[in-house]
């Protein structure tokens, strides 16, 4: 095993879930009684070079290919939102025209490269999922592969250098990743930029939000590693600013070494995160202590509501749902369903755990005593939401402390 970035062999492991299936993996009724596939999770920490990242990879044809990929943007309303604010700034910021072509690595439904359709701005998606079926329906050009060198070339080759490429919640997911940021610094003009967004470090550490963690999720960065990756590749991140979508990320701006002025953000960044221990490997045997007292609690908690006698749903089932579940060993004994809006869960089972997926009408009708916020991090935007829709009942907050509203 090796260091996704350095390629050094020096890795601490600093936290074990176990074996756990792929999150994503949900399942249909008669899928249940299959055996399922389980694989290692856990997370290490590169002495070298202080990535941090997971140690097995589960064949991303496995994961974004040979089922059904339920996640579609356009049904999470933060991100829609998100996109909309990043391609405005990128036009603005960038002075971008039609003259310009611009890249979404990741692309699923088509939502972020639809914001630039009314600039005229030439676009092209580049994504390996299911998702791509709606973003081919609605005209976003789309290439269903995975992106890397060759698909670079290709593109190259028929539409020319980008002045953008984005990447965002798929760049911590690349497996290939030095075919990846080679195949970008390939396509970007000389004045191109590429932005990434990805789960950040220091929020997962801070908020101890190890439910982000899962076989899609391969790396959680910080910005001394990112900067040393993409220095062997001819770029460097030139600003970089934390962004609240997916429980803290990091957007990061790269271009070729030169093109741009470095803003302050990035040594302020990597100087906060030296102060917060992302470079020392205590930090993380702490923090895999702290998630383990956690579980215990969140369980306990669980368990003691069961026992009186009340009713506990899930709210949402994200992809980190089953981490947490798998995490903490709970099951459809403690949690009656999960209520979901999204049509494509709905009908479905978690993986391993098993917990029906039914449509979010059940908590107006049926008042179960407790709702758990799987989706944490949408809370105060949700909450609310549920109670002008008419549930009376009370909401368990898992992280970043177990609280009861
Ligand atoms: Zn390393």
């Amino acid at each position: 095993m090796k260091c996704f970035i350095c390629q050094g062999g020096n890795l601490f492991k600093f936290m074990d879930f176990g074996d756990q299936p792929p999150t994503d993996a949900f399942l249909r009724k008669d899928d249940l009684e299959k055996p399922e596939a389980f694989y290692p999770l856990a997370l290490y920490f590169c002495e070298n070079c202080s990535l941090v990242q997971i140690g097995h990879i589960v064949s991303p044809m496995l994961i974004f290919q040979d089922r059904d990929y339920v996640y579609t943007t356009s049904t999470n309303n933060s991100s829609k939102i998100n996109f909309k604010n990043l391609v405005e700034k990128l036009v603005e910021r960038f002075k971008l025209t039609s003259e310009d072509f611009a890249i979404d690595v990741g692309s699923n439904d088509g939502t972020l490269l639809s914001y630039y359709l009314p600039y005229g701005i030439k676009i092209l998606g580049v994504d390996p999922s299911s998702a791509t079926k709606f973003a081919i329906a609605r005209n976003i050009p789309t290439v269903v592969d995975f992106f890397g060198e060759k698909i670079a070339a290709d593109v190259l080759k028929k539409y020319g250098k980008a002045k953008v490429i984005t990447a965002t919640n798929v760049f911590a997911h690349v497996s290939e990743l030095h075919s990846f940021v080679r195949g970008v610094a390939d396509l970007l003009q000389d004045d191109g930029v590429f932005v990434s967004e990805s789960g950040y470090l220091l929020d997962l550490i801070e908020r101890l939000g190890y439910d982000a963690v899962y076989h899609e999720h391969l790396r959680f960065y910080s910005l001394k590693p990112l900067e040393r990756l993409f220095n062997k590749f001819g770029l460097e991140i030139f600003d970089a600013e934390r962004i609240p979508t997916h429980n803290g990320s990091i957007r990061v701006y790269a271009a070729k070494i030169g093109a741009y002025p470095k803003n302050k953000s990035v040594e302020e960044l990597m100087a906060l995160e030296t102060k917060f221990g992302l470079y020392k490997k205590e930090t993380f045997i702490h923090f895999a202590e702290d998630a383990k007292k956690h579980g215990v609690e969140f369980k306990t908690l669980l368990t003691d509501i069961k026992k009186a006698g009340k009713t506990i749903v899930g709210i949402g089932a994200p992809a980190k749902a089953n981490t947490l579940l798998h995490f903490c060993k709970i099951d459809s004994k403690i949690i009656d369903c999960i209520l979901e809006k999204s049509d494509l869960k709905i009908g479905l089972f978690t993986p391993e755990t098993h917990i029906p997926i039914l449509s979010e009408e059940i908590l107006f009708k049926e008042q179960p005593d407790y709702a758990i916020m799987f989706s944490w991090n949408l809370a105060d935007e949700l909450i609310p939401k549920l109670k002008n829709s008419g549930y009376n009942g009370k909401f368990i907050i898992p992280f970043p402390k177990v609280k009861i509203i």
